[in-house]
């Protein structure tokens, strides 16, 4: 018999409400994984059905052009509703594998309450999760069927071999103890020191920038321009050149958060830094970056995403018409939607199911 499969620890899914806006389709706006009889099945439905092979993990199905949706996406209506991958299955939940499995929720989901994160700095136990269980049933017969034992290990091989490299600079610490001494460190809200990160430059293909939902303007992206400036960009159903909407200079003065508003950013850091998809692509950081020991490491990247938060944040305010100063809790969670996708998509030592 072999090694028993750990469960997935789904502790990051407790108390959030989930109801799912069809109208919205910005997962689709995706490359989803398929397993070989997933694609056998697609190929019958539309033999046209194009698939990418990335690092030879997994087939996907083929990206439309400049951020386009899904080849089945047609008037916002998937084609293949059932016949759809798991990625889709399980969405907006997803499962990320390192030295355990870890099930967390994608927060661009427009679906998704926030409210849950006002309290997560002291990690309440607020219940189960409400309207996703079709989503984790789904999640967990995938789990399933994945060699999950030897993902794990290659997982702790991977992070025994990076901690013992920071060691070496002076700067291994056991990564539950840095995470526990961040949660209550206090935070860099500096937009004008040296943790704002610039806006992705406008050589950016747009597949690699977060996509968001705008109630009124559809699915959105922003990125740089010639100027440093934020521009918004809609991003077409059937790819191709993304439409202007408009340029956003940088903030002056350096916005202000109600109480709420700091409650909920403070919240969602804290949830950030539960999340081993976020300990893991610091890893990745630190792998390829500047020597820093993990607790810094980790800490500028919390204070990076805190401010790209905020910056989003005042844009998609001012793009409401507000002054994009005074932030309110709804503005911060339009900041925290605009930016939630881009963290769980970045490259991780870990795999992602
Ligand atoms: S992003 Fe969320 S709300 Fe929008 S269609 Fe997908 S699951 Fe539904
Ligand atoms: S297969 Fe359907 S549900 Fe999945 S991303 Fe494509 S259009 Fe959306």
């Amino acid at each position: 018999m072999g090694t028993p499969v750990p469960p997935i620890d789904e502790s990051l899914l407790r108390g959030f409400a989930f109801t799912c806006r069809p109208e919205c389709g910005l997962c689709c706006y995706a490359t989803p994984a398929v397993d070989v009889d997933e694609r056998r099945r697609l190929l019958t439905l539309d033999a046209a059905t194009p698939f990418e092979t990335e690092d030879g993990a997994w087939d996907q199905i083929g990206a439309r052009p400049d951020g386009g949706a899904c080849h089945f996406l047609t008037d916002a209506k998937c084609r293949a509703y059932g016949l759809r991958p798991f990625p889709c299955r399980t969405y907006p939940i997803h499962v990320h594998v390192g030295t355990r499995p870890q099930a967390t929720l994608v927060l661009a989901c427009p679906g998704l309450s926030l409210a849950p994160l006002d309290a997560w700095s002291a990690r309440p136990a607020a219940g189960p999760p409400r309207g996703l269980e079709v989503e984790l049933a789904a999640a967990r017969t995938e789990y399933l069927s994945v060699p999950v034992n030897s993902w794990i290990d290659e997982g702790r091989r991977s992070e025994r071999m990076l901690l013992k490299r920071l060691a070496r600079r002076g700067g291994a610490i056991e990564p539950e103890l840095v995470r526990d001494s961040l949660r209550n460190s206090p935070l860099a809200i500096d937009l004008e020191g040296g943790v704002r990160l610039p806006p992705p430059g406008p050589e950016t293909p747009i597949s690699e920038l977060p996509l968001f939902e705008d109630e009124r303007l559809g699915i959105v992206v922003l990125r740089g321009n010639e100027e440093d400036e934020y521009e918004l960009l809609k991003v077409r159903e059937t790819g191709g050149a993304p439409e202007s909407l408009g340029q956003f200079p940088a903030i002056e003065p350096v916005p202000s958060l109600d109480p709420a508003a700091l409650r909920r950013l403070t919240g969602y850091l804290a949830y950030l830094l539960d999340r081993d998809a976020f300990l893991w692509s610091t890893y990745q950081e630190l792998r390829t970056g500047a020597p820093e020991p993990l607790a810094a490491g980790l800490a500028s990247l919390r204070d990076a995403t805190a401010n790209e938060v905020v910056v989003r944040a005042s844009v998609r305010a001012r793009l409401r018409g507000g002054d994009g100063i005074r932030l309110t809790v709804e503005d911060l969670d339009r900041g925290i939607r605009a930016m939630d996708g881009d963290l769980l998509d970045r490259p991780t030592m870990g795999r992602v199911l």
